[in-house]
Parts: C-alpha cells; structure tokens; sequence
C-alpha cells in the first residue's frame, strides 16, 4: 500500500471510530437520562405504592370498625327488639292455655300468631347478619331427631289440611339415638321447606321423608336424609339457581300473592352448610318440587339420659330452689306462671347486684341469669360469684344464661365469664322443664358424690 492510501484508509479508520465514540457517547447519556428518568419514575411509584398501602390500611381498618359495629348494633336489636316480642308471645301462649271462649280466644290466636311472625322475620333479617359476619353459634345438644322432625309434621299439618292436601311422611325405625345437634336450626329449616311446599302447592299434598344414610355414617357421626317433596307449581330451570340467593323470590308476584321475604332458603342454605351439610332442589314446572338437605349429627352413647323426653315431667324439679336474675318484671312473671304448681321454689332478683345479696340470705342450687341488666350485668354477677367474691355464697352454684342473643361472641363470653349453659329466649316450658330437669339430676349426682 501507498503511503497515500495508507493515511487515506488511517484517517477513514479515524473518522470511524470518533464516529463510533460520537455515536456512543450520544448514546450512554440517552441511557443516562433514561436511567435517571426511570429512578425518578421508581421513586414516584414507590410513593405511590406506600400513599395507596396507607389508604388502603386506613379503609381496611375504617371497614373493621364498622363491621364491628353493625354486629354490636345487631347483638342490641336482637335483645332489644326479641324481648318485647318474646314476652308477647309468651303470654299469648299462656292466655291461650287457659281456654279462652270466643271471640276471645281467636283473639289472642292471631295475636300471637302475628307476633310470631315478626319475631320470625326480625330472626331472619338477624341470622343472616350473623352468619354473614361468620358469628352463629350452633349449638350441639342430644335430642330425638325423629320426634323433632315428627314434631315440625304435626304443627304444620292443619294448615295442609285446611288447603286439602295430602299430608304424609316416612321416619325410620333404625336411626341410632340420641343424636347431638342443633334442634332449633334444624326445626327452623324443616319449617321453611314444609311451609315453603305448602304454600306452593295448590293441589295434590306434601310429603316428608326422613333416611337413615347408613352408608355415609360412622361409629360417631350419624348422616340423616331429609327430604320435602311437594305436586305444587315447580320452579323453572332458570330459577332453580336463583331460590337460595337471599330476597330472591321467583318474581314480584310471587310475594303480592304468597308474601315472604326471600330469605328462608338462603338462609336454611346456609344453616346446612355452615353444619357441613348439603341441599339441593329438584323441580319440574307444574309438576312439584323435592328439597333434600343431608345432615351430619354426633352419635353418643352417654348422651342418652340427657336427652330430652318430649314430656313435661313437673315432679322431678319439684323443690328445686331457683334464682331467676332478670330485670323485665314481665319476663320474671312468665317464669313465674310457667313454674306454677311445679313446686320449684323461684327466688327473684332485678340485677347482678340483688342476686349477689339474694345468694347470701338463701341456699339456691340454680340460676337462671339474664346478660344486660342495669347496674351489674349478668356477666359481673358470674365473675363476683365464681371467683368467691361473695362471702358465704357457693362459687360452684350453676349457672345458666337467659339470652336472646344469638352471637358467637356473647355465647364465648357466656361460657368464658364461668356460665355452665345457656337457653335462648323465647325459652318454651318444655325446653324449661328439661333444662331444670336436667340440672336437677346434675345437683343430685354432685351431692351423693360429696356425702
Ligand atoms: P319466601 O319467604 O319468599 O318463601 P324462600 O327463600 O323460602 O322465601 O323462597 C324463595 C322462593 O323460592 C319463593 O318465593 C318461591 O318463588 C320459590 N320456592 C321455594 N319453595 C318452593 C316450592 N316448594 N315450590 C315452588 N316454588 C318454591
């Protein structure tokens, strides 16, 4: 090569690669300012990301509080509005015991019958509140699920009956007793699919089967089948999957004609599952309806005695000394009448405090306490006595919570204040008689241990 073409392709080597240089210089600090734009960006976000945490913690506690205080509301209404209604009911009850003539008695019929119904609806509207907010207590108790489910059949029947419908059913004659579960849920979902079928069906009847599901259960755990079959109107295919939605009902007319709130299903749904239990619904339209539910309940053996007989036995609670801690004179009446004649010697206190000063003048082997009560609660009252606080009153004195409260929560405190049981209010004399009857038994098994 020639000196001349040498320093031609030199310079155009040199030219390239300053070129290069340029061109990758240029480059670096586009990438530079990228790089600080993308920092400044990341910064930006990461403000962004913590403002956006910060918010969202914020909601997330503002959404606690009011969860928290719509289920504090709800525990007051369903004291606040279930007592009034319970007395009503209760002393309908009471009046209609005394075979009233007419026009009187028919009176006090639809009295209570109206006012059952809005203890019925004022317990939906709350049980649904309550198992959405994942707080219903089940209880688990031993009973008769047979008699329950033949009990539900008899209440119901008349109605079928003045409508012209059939009315049958099938129990089995193997189902392993007692049984432990929720009676009052399950007698509440009996009623809405029995009610539900009756309202449905113009002609032809309802029918109830009950199945002992052998094949599913265990020495412990005892599957039971329930199934509601009606030949009334059917639901249509598009339906089906609506029913167990809450207010759902098949369309407006159906509540003008049939009234009901849509809740029934959705919450009897509930109920099953919440018991690990399944329902399903099986219809044709014009042709009937079937809804089977299956339960699972608890088989045990040393249950059996504790198991409630279905009869109103007076003579093993006569001379039981019982202190009722209320602080309605109406409600402490109702006990009062319904513990007429049964020799059950009733001591009264309107509060914590009175029933504390009642329990040192006098030997009391039960209570029956109240929760809100002015001046101390049935709560405090518990502690005082549990932990002997009160001189000369016996700490180990059962003691069994008067609640109309259906929340976990006030169950837990129930228990957690030293509380032996609980029964709901209403509290039906049957379920009173086998309550004390039972604590009788327990009374007496203690002292012959002691002697
Ligand atoms: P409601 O209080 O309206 O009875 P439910 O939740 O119990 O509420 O029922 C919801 C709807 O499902 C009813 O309004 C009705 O349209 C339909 N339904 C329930 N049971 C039956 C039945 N046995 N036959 C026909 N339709 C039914």
């Amino acid at each position: 090569m020639s000196d001349d073409a040498y320093k031609k392709a030199f310079e155009r080597e040199r030219l390239a690669r300053k070129e290069a240089e340029r061109i990758t210089e240029l480059k670096s600090r586009e990438l530079f300012d990228l790089n600080t734009e993308l920092k400044k960006l990341n910064a930006e976000l990461e403000e962004r990301i913590l403002a956006r945490t910060a918010e969202l913690e914020e909601a997330r506690v503002r959404a606690e509080a009011n969860t928290k205080a719509k289920s504090e509301f709800l525990s007051v209404m369903s004291h606040e509005m279930r007592s009034p209604l319970n007395v009503i009911v209760g002393f309908s009850e009471l009046l209609e015991q005394r075979g009233l003539e007419e026009p009187e008695g028919g009176y006090v019929r639809n009295l209570r019958f109206s006012a059952l119904q809005l203890l019925n609806l004022i317990s939906d509207i709350l049980d649904l509140s309550a198992i959405e907010a994942g707080k219903i207590a089940f209880e688990s108790t031993p009973f008769d699920v047979v008699h329950a489910a033949e009990r539900v059949f008899k209440a119901l029947e008349q109605r079928a009956i003045d409508k012209g419908l059939t009315w049958s059913k099938g129990m089995p004659a193997d189902l392993p007793q007692p049984l432990s579960g929720d009676a009052a849920k399950l007698n509440q979902v009996l009623i809405n699919l029995m009610d539900n079928a009756i309202k449905f069906t113009r002609e032809g009847g309802v029918d109830l089967e009950v199945h002992y599901m052998k094949e599913k259960s265990t020495d412990r755990e005892v599957w039971v089948a329930f199934e509601v079959r009606d030949t009334g109107k059917g639901i249509s295919e598009d339906n089906l999957e609506r029913i167990f939605n809450k207010f759902e009902q098949e369309n407006t007319s159906t509540r003008r004609v049939h009234g009901g709130s849509g809740l029934g299903l959705a919450i009897s749904k509930q109920l099953i599952e919440l018991q690990g239990g399944t329902i399903t619904c099986t219809s044709e339209l014009n042709k009937g309806t079937t809804f089977r539910f299956e339960l699972p309940f608890v088989h045990e053996k040393r249950a059996a005695e504790a198991m409630d007989s279905g009869t109103l036995d007076k003579d093993q609670v006569a001379g039981l000394k019982l202190l009722v801690v209320e602080d309605l004179e109406v409600n402490r009446m109702l006990l009062r009448q319904m513990l007429r004649n049964s020799g059950v010697v009733m001591f009264e206190a309107e509060n914590g405090q009175e029933a504390l000063d009642v329990l040192k003048e006098h030997d009391v082997e039960l209570i029956l306490m109240d929760l809100h009560m002015p001046e101390m609660d049935g709560i405090e009252a518990t502690r005082a006595i549990r932990e002997g606080r009160v001189k000369g009153v016996n700490a180990d004195v059962p003691i069994v919570c008067l609640t109309a409260d259906v929340f976990k929560e006030t169950k837990e405190a129930i228990f957690s204040a030293g509380m032996n049981d609980f029964v709901t209010k209403p509290v039906e004399m049957r379920r009173l008689f086998q309550l004390l009857g039972h604590w009788r038994k327990h009374i007496d098994a203690r002292s012959t241990a002691n002697a």
